[in-house]
């Protein structure tokens, strides 16, 4: 059975990709399995840079092969902000933020709200070029917050598709169709691709 890092501590994450990854006969590892302290910076301009840095970074400090990801949110609107600052947008977190990104639209009308969730997956492999894989989902930024599920921008997130905000999907439904959901069954496709070449 192959070892397969994920440059990760979220335990939300490690579930999504154990879910995704599931018959690939990979053993799953994380940086607190490994005792690996966070050295990685994301000071890349892009989430593939950022992923590519923490994918190799990682790699290096482990020896194993590596999976990383960045992911954010992208507001057509602010030229694409906040991007690969969405965790540090404004310098607030948390319901703070939501607010700073409503008034950052507050004269931006329903119909030119359109925004995606991106996510790059980058994995790394001793003596093979780094992959990516990624993912998008489209939405509009909601008026006022809606929702309690989630994280993140999930609240101001409004789906057309389903009808309501990111937050206030279950749980399942956000895994099936999330931005990370969809780099995650990319990923996997990179990685059965190495098992066979193995
Ligand atoms: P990271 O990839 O874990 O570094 O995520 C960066 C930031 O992007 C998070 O702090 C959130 O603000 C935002 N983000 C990424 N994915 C999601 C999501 O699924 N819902 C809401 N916000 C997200």
């Amino acid at each position: 059975m192959h070892e397969l890092l994920l440059a990760t501590r979220n335990q939300g994450k490690l579930r999504e990709f154990a879910a995704i990854f599931d018959g690939l006969g990979l053993a799953l590892r994380t940086l607190d399995d490994l005792d690996i302290p966070d050295e990685i910076e994301e000071t890349g301009q892009t989430f593939a840079a950022n992923a590519v840095l923490k994918a190799e970074g990682y790699m290096a400090l482990s020896g194993l092969p590596t999976l990383a990801d960045d992911s954010g949110l992208e507001v057509a609107a602010l030229g694409g902000a906040p991007g690969v600052y969405s965790a540090r947008y404004g310098g607030v977190k948390g319901e703070a933020q939501l607010r700073y990104l409503l008034d950052q639209l507050r004269d931006v009308p329903w119909h030119a709200r359109l925004a995606r969730f991106v996510c790059v997956i980058a994995l790394a492999c001793p003596g093979r070029p780094t992959e990516l894989a990624e993912g998008t989902l489209p939405g509009v930024i909601e008026l006022e917050p809606r929702g309690s599920g989630g994280f993140g921008y999930d609240p101001l997130f409004y789906l057309l598709d389903e009808d309501r905000t990111m937050a206030e999907l279950p749980a399942e439904r956000k895994n099936q169709i999330s931005h990370r959901a969809a780099a995650a069954r990319a990923a996997r496709e990179i990685l059965s691709r190495w098992a066979n070449e193995l």
